[in-house]
């Protein structure tokens, strides 16, 4: 893994959250991006090196709903920036971790990403994040 690609931040309202978002880091989401497989509404924030994922839920059933539903809204993943994806996988796979899905699965703003389940990382969930172009 190379360097943390982005934070998740689940988020009940997205519209409502960019304001506040953008207020904290006076600087405006430089995208919205809707990723219908996964049910959510996705912005992205721009801070310095480092960029910050707003998530909103697009219906109840969608994972990122029943994440605020049970825990509330706030960080919801890190996501780690990878040379290759599927190598990536097999290597923690091989060490014990859970990958929720072993074939990389298209990601907002240019990515393909796999998760880990949080269960098999101290209660973190993780996404391995490569960009769509060098899959
Ligand atoms: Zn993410």
């Amino acid at each position: 893994m190379r360097k943390i690609e982005h934070i998740g931040i689940a988020v009940k309202n997205l519209e409502a959250a960019n304001e506040v978002f953008a207020a904290l880091f006076d600087e405006e989401h430089y995208k919205v991006e809707k990723v219908e497989s996964e049910g959510v509404s996705t912005s992205f924030f721009q801070v310095g090196p480092n960029k910050i994922e707003l998530l909103e839920g697009t219906h109840p059933d969608s994972p990122i709903s029943k994440f605020i539903e049970k825990r509330g809204e706030g960080i919801h993943h890190i996501a780690f920036d990878v040379e290759d994806i599927e190598a990536e996988i097999a290597r923690l796979q091989a060490k014990g971790f859970r990958v929720l899905n072993e074939t990389p699965k298209p990601g907002a703003d240019g990515k393909v990403v796999a998760f880990l389940h949080p269960k098999s990382s101290n209660g973190v969930l993780v996404e391995l994040c490569m960009d769509r172009r060098k899959y």
